[in-house]
């Protein structure tokens, strides 16, 4: 793998703003995190503001349930390994109040991987769902949850909270599952919760796949017919970025042209409902906006 330069493609200025600075201040205020801030993710601005980044669409935030270490160490992922504290029971009540304080119209709720609890938090996210919609029904509630190893009855709790749109991460190919995540993670088992949800709910289903990795053309659109033949709904194409220099190199930097082809198979080709992909492009980018637009207007 290469240490190639980030190409110009990737230079992002960092978000600003009225709007910005009291989600931010309404977050601090109530202890909470975000994704878009640990990640720092160059779409803040974008995002939390929705539409054209001055509120003309739904705004979306992705905040991050259960603490910040996490059960698992993905070689990818800048969150902790292990020290998991207990889990907040005021969490749930406390993102509801921030959702209504700060008028968000779209939520994604995420959280790093809980292994070592009963249910692996899988009533926590519920609980926080049941929250939020019971504050506001109106407001729309993506899950990104993890694979719950596996367990179809942590899986059923979710869909039972009934969220709007259910996501889990495939991540990368087939191939690279291992070195690129956790080794409790795989291709077939993160498969079978998407086919869960289809199977049993009529909820939206979504997943992300990170480019830059190594993988080859034909194995993205392997992923992608069998992301379909599980009857996934929207899928998101992304550039993988390196967080340290301890996490796995860049193996290339995709040119949005080739994001652009990939939109086009995915949608034209293979009848995703829609697909964001581009450079920048996150499993949470602009969710508000794009799932209102494909599924809603
Ligand atoms: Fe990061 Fe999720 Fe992997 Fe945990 S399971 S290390 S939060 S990607
Ligand atoms: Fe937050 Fe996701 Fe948007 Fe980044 S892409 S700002 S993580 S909602």
């Amino acid at each position: 793998m290469s240490r190639a330069r980030k190409p110009d493609w990737l230079r992002t200025r960092p978000p600003s703003g009225e709007r910005f600075t009291e989600i931010k201040r309404t977050l601090r205020e109530r202890d909470l995190h975000t994704v878009c801030e640990e990640a720092n993710c160059p779409n803040m601005g974008e995002c939390w503001s929705g539409g054209d980044g001055a509120g003309s669409g739904p705004g979306t935030a992705t905040f991050m349930l259960m603490g910040e270490r996490c059960s698992r160490g993905c070689n990818f992922c800048d969150v902790e390994t292990g020290g998991m504290g207990p889990l907040d029971p005021d969490e749930p009540a406390n993102v509801a109040e921030a959702v209504a304080e700060i008028g968000l119209d779209y939520v994604v709720l995420t959280s790093v991987d809980r292994d070592d609890l009963d249910d692996q938090g899988a009533s926590h996210f519920a609980r926080t769902i049941a929250a939020i919609k019971q504050r506001d029904p109106e407001i729309l509630v993506e899950v990104l949850i993890p694979d719950f190893q596996g367990d179809p009855d942590c899986v059923r709790k979710i869909i039972d909270a009934e969220p709007d749109v259910i996501a889990h991460n495939i991540e990368t190919v087939e191939r690279l599952q291992w070195p690129v995540r956790d080794r409790r993670a795989n291709y077939e088992q993160s498969l079978s919760v998407l086919e869960q949800v289809e199977r049993e709910s009529d909820i939206y289903t979504k997943t992300s796949i990170m480019l830059g990795l190594g993988e080859y053309d034909h194995e993205v659109y392997q992923t992608l017919t069998d992301l379909r033949e599980a009857d996934v709904d929207v899928v998101t194409l992304g550039q993988y970025l390196q967080p340290s220099r301890s996490h796995l190199e860049v193996g290339s930097y995709v040119h949005p042209d080739k994001f652009e082809t990939w939109r086009a198979v995915a949608e034209d080709d293979l009848d995703f409902l829609y697909c964001a992909s581009g450079p920048m492009v996150r499993s949470s980018y602009k969710a508000g906006e794009l799932f209102v637009d494909a599924v809603i207007r």
